[in-house]
């Protein structure tokens, strides 16, 4: 469950105050790395194992009750059933890149979102809900538990719904997306964290932009749970990048608008991460704005600008502790 609403006033403070916390950090390098300590149903209560058979949670999109923001936003970027759509699969993504997970979207539902743990053969609906009082997201993944001398021995997740609450109209694509990343984390069984600079941290204050990519202490509960995918460090590599050098910056003009006090405005530097693709034996990320490339292939890193001239720019693995400093 995450809230929204009030982080939208601070959205501007914090994005200056979040740049200036993470290079200084003094509990992040690679040796003295914080342990995760997101209170992971992966490894809850009595240690019971929590996660999606075979890797693969699976999901089905009702696009019902999309909300409708505020006038001055909806002349601007109200949202559609695609651009929904497309804010969820790369919210599901983001984790598809680092862990080895399918996340896999198996089309449109008329079916509601069903909420609630332990709704045993849920239908796994991700859709719009009016929910009640600031939340802006709820998640609940439905277990099913496996018994040996009347003790759980292991859970199964076998559907995970998640509700985004349509009464909001502070959603634009940028707020959906970072909700989405953080309620697709519940979805696979992964709780709240206790450090305050994860996404998977509740109601910590971060604003849109920040959410838009995982940090390493919400990374470190998807490897126990499922491994790590096969480009999963050059996706972290890639998540840094954009957070550290203006060339690999997706910036959109985004309005906000505050139901609490109508204030209405522009962000004007929301940013995104670029999708990850494969190509040319390469995986890669396209930077429209600068029209530039950051691939990676057998272990290394490249850059590939306007110039079109590929540059082997270093080893992932000799990326990582800057990396993990930095907390991606
Ligand atoms: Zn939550």
């Amino acid at each position: 469950m995450k809230t929204l609403f009030k982080l939208l006033p601070f959205a501007l403070l914090a994005a200056s105050a979040i740049a200036q916390s993470l290079p200084d950090s003094s509990v992040a390098t690679s040796a003295s790395a914080p342990k995760p300590r997101w209170v992971s149903t992966s490894v809850g209560v009595n240690k019971i194992p929590v996660k999606w058979a075979n890797n693969h949670a699976q999901w089905y999109f009702n696009p019902a009750n999309i909300p409708l923001p505020h006038p001055e936003i909806r002349q601007l970027e109200a949202l559609t059933q695609d651009g929904v759509l497309t804010a969820m699969k790369e919210a599901a993504a983001q984790w598809m890149q680092v862990c080895n997970i399918n996340i896999e979207y198996k089309g449109l539902t008329n079916a509601a979102p069903i909420r609630g743990d332990d709704v045993i053969d849920g239908n796994s609906v991700w859709g719009f809900t009016y929910l009640q009082g600031m939340t802006s997201g709820f998640a609940a993944p439905a277990i099913r538990r496996t018994y040996e001398q009347g003790l759980p021995i292991a859970g199964t997740i076998v559907s995970a719904s998640i509700e985004v609450n349509a009464n909001d109209r502070a959603f634009e694509y940028t707020a959906l997306r970072g909700v989405m990343v953080h309620e697709i984390g519940h979805a696979i069984g992964i709780s709240h964290s206790d450090m305050t600079w994860a996404v998977m941290a509740e109601n910590a204050f971060h604003g849109s932009d920040y959410d838009q990519w995982l940090r390493s202490d919400d990374i470190g509960a998807c490897l126990v749970a499922y491994g790590e995918a096969p480009y999963s460090k050059a996706n972290r590599v890639f998540n840094w990048a954009e957070n550290t050098y203006p060339v690999f910056r997706n910036t959109y003009k985004t309005p906000f608008f505050n139901d609490v006090n109508s204030v209405y405005g522009f962000t004007t530097f929301h940013n995104r991460p670029s999708t990850t693709v494969q190509g040319d034996g390469f995986i890669f990320r396209h930077y429209p704005q600068s029209d530039s490339y950051l691939g990676s292939m057998d272990g290394s890193i490249y850059y590939m600008g306007p110039d079109r001239v590929l540059q082997n720019v270093g080893k992932v693995l000799d990326f990582m502790p800057a990396v993990i400093a930095a907390r991606f």
